[in-house]
């Protein structure tokens, strides 16, 4: 519990109000077609995908002693049953990264109210008692792991490959949330590769299939960073500005929901 306790600061404690660095690209101008005889059509490029992608920690009851950090980064499994019925009830569309990218990427539409749901860490919690309410929704998440912290075998505070296996089996997607999860702007190039296209690659032999998304450890990121994600063959990757509106410039900074116990939060921030 000491060690969770370690991990859970140690992992988290930056992850909100951590501002990642922008990068700057520019937006495409939108077109203008005239038809002839028709009345001019504005054919707009940049496709509107907004998606709200909802960032969890922690899911499991609140504990005697919680630091004010681990507190933060912990939605208890009630406020969690609640958030995702609310989800339900309000008809949210619950899709995957892989429908945000292709909407930002081929223009592929999003279902209106479209929420993703994310994970990051690998707490063994999130198999415990996220993972059947998202079932009972028949919702699917994507659990952003840390390879190097995945345990052999059941029965410590973070996920164990089996549990990994299991949730890829269930239709959940496993993302890349680094090796050791280190602060990668702080890195050399080698070091750089290697939390990014090494956690990749011990994914992917692990389930035999493609990790397509990353998060980045505390949120921080930089040009190099971005660019290090991309030559790895990531899709996308998750960054940390709030907001729902996403744009092809953040394929690889995408906008983000914070989620709190905060359920009236909740409801405001995905509605936006
Ligand atoms: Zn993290």
């Amino acid at each position: 519990m000491r060690r969770a306790l370690f991990l859970s600061v140690m992992l988290c404690v930056c992850a909100m109000g951590c501002s990642s660095e922008k990068t700057n690209r520019t937006l495409r101008a939108p077109t203008v077609v005239v038809a002839e005889s028709y009345p001019a059509v504005i054919a707009d490029p940049v496709p509107e995908c907004r998606a709200a992608i909802l960032v969890y920690h922690h899911v499991n009851p609140h504990s005697v002693g919680e630091t004010p950090p681990l507190r933060a980064m912990t939605v208890s499994h009630v406020a969690f049953a609640a958030q995702m019925q609310h989800l339900y009830d309000a008809k949210y569309a619950v899709v995957s990264l892989d429908a945000v990218s292709a909407c930002l990427t081929s223009s592929v539409p999003l279902p209106e109210k479209a929420v993703v749901i994310t994970l990051d860490d690998g707490w063994s919690s999130q198999y415990v008692y996220a993972l059947p309410i998202l079932e009972k929704y028949h919702f699917t998440a994507t659990f952003f792991v840390v390879t190097n912290l995945v345990l052999e075998r059941d029965g410590g505070g973070l996920l164990s490959w089996p549990q990994v296996k299991d949730l890829d089996k269930r239709g959940m997607t496993i993302g890349s949330h680094s090796k050791t999860h280190p602060n990668l702007t702080l890195l050399g190039d080698a070091q750089l590769k290697d939390e990014v296209a090494g956690s990749k690659k011990m994914i992917e032999d692990r389930l035999g299939k493609p990790a397509r998304h990353f998060a980045y450890p505390f949120g921080f990121v930089n040009d190099r960073v971005v660019a290090a994600v991309r030559g790895a063959g990531y899709v996308s990757a998750r960054g940390t500005v709030d907001g729902t509106h996403q744009q092809a410039r953040d394929l690889y900074t995408l906008k983000v929901v914070y989620v709190t116990d905060d359920f009236k939060m909740f409801a405001r921030n995905i509605a936006q």
